[in-house]
């Protein structure tokens, strides 16, 4: 007999998952809180590696498809100092593929493919160990079981309770993200800046990163250190407040790289939550985690590989095993899953350290370290 598997939400980790297990002919109901793909925007370029998100995107069948929709050249990374000045310069050589750039809009519509997401089914709470199954419980307020349920519902996840009372934690470190859009035409200077790919300018505790997505779309993160309430006298849809304070924020910068921040039509506000790098859990029959559910890190180019990695291994794992060796699996998995995530969740957050720091120079420094000349 075939098990009743689902996974809750369609991010990078549910997408994986989902699709890998398809690709093994095993059904997966996938439950979705957002009421359709294209509810809210996507959020911004994603860089896939070869042994991660890439290697997933291989155990899915879809690397080629992949190929052809990403962008070798937005791997181009340049960082300026604050005066504007040119510190590094660094394109992709022809041919290079390691860390290619696609839009999440289109990863997910490659990931979607042939599933049939049930849109606007929003987990309220999974609770395990009722005899016949885990049940989960629908906003609509419905119930069903499942022999496995993997939470793969992102930072907030309404999964994770079920097996961990570890909640996510403040870094410190604020992210204020705005969009341009057609750069190369209406901003053809600020097109120069970013370049091909990404820009960055790292200052004291502070930093600007603008990022090029597909169709001339650019992404600008303000990130800086802060408490939480640094902007609990401002109105968020109260778009010159927000630049004036931002501008503030950014005393002293070149006109030209502050440019960045004058021409977004709206701001968003994105805190950065953490887990602890060692969070586990002692292991629950029929669920698990996935993703950022499970780890949730700074976003320093990882989180999406990991989670689709994660997804792709634990699919290929219950395809390939006997239906009795289910909760085996599954506890394997996470053993797995801990260390990798663990060694990363640590690496990040020693790097979100350097990138906003009082010495702009650790950013640079890690670039050299991580970046190949
Ligand atoms: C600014 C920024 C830039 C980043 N850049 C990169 C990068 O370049 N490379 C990289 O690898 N990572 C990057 N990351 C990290 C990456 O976005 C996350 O690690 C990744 O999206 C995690 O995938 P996920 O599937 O675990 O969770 P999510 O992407 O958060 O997906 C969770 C899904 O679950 C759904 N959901 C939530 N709650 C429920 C519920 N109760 N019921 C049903 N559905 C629910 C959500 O609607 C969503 O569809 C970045 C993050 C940020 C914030």
């Amino acid at each position: 007999m075939r098990h009743r598997i689902a996974v809750v939400g369609s991010g990078p980790a549910g997408l994986t998952f989902a699709r890998v297990l398809h690709r093994h002919g095993h059904p997966v109901t996938v439950l979705e809180r957002d009421p359709a793909p294209d509810a809210r925007p996507p959020g911004g370029t994603l860089d896939l590696h070869e042994g991660m998100g890439q290697l997933a995107l291989e155990k899915a069948g879809l690397l080629e498809e992949f190929q052809a929709l990403s962008r070798p050249e937005g791997q181009a990374m340049r960082i300026l100092d604050m005066d504007g000045t040119v510190l590094r310069d660094w394109r992709p050589r022809p041919g290079d593929r390691t860390n290619p750039e696609i839009d999440r809009g289109h990863l997910r519509d490659l990931l979607l493919g042939p599933l049939d997401v049930r849109w606007g089914q929003g987990v309220t709470q999974v609770v395990p160990g009722t005899g016949d199954g885990v049940v989960v419980h629908l906003a609509d307020g419905r119930q069903e079981t499942f022999d496995l349920v993997v939470g793969a519902d992102g930072a907030r996840s309404r999964t994770r309770p079920a097996v961990s009372s570890v909640t996510p934690h403040y870094t410190g470190v604020t992210v204020v993200e705005t969009s341009l859009d057609d750069v190369d035409t209406r901003h053809p200077d600020l097109a120069r800046l970013i370049g091909e790919g990404s820009v960055a300018v790292y200052g004291v505790n502070r930093a600007l990163v603008a990022q090029r997505n597909s169709g001339g779309h650019v992404k600008v993160y303000a990130q800086f250190r802060a408490p939480l309430e640094w902007h609990t006298d401002l109105d968020p849809a109260d778009v010159q407040a927000v630049r004036s304070r931002l501008s503030a924020l950014f005393d002293g910068w070149a006109a030209p790289v502050l440019a960045l921040l004058h021409h977004g039509a709206a701001f968003a506000h994105r805190p950065l939550y953490v887990l602890p790098a060692s969070h586990t859990w002692p292991h629950v029959r029929g669920l698990t985690l996935l993703g950022d559910a499970a780890h949730l890190m700074p976003p320093l180019g990882v989180g999406a590989n990991l989670a689709m990695l994660e997804g792709a291994e634990l699919a290929e794992a219950i395809a390939t095993t006997r239906p009795g060796d289910l909760d085996e699996v599954v506890r394997a998995f996470e053993e797995q899953m801990w260390a990798r995530a663990g060694r990363w969740a640590e690496m990040t957050m020693a790097g979100l350290d350097r990138l906003v720091s009082p010495d702009p120079a650790e950013a640079l420094a890690l670039f050299d370290q991580v970046q190949p000349s």
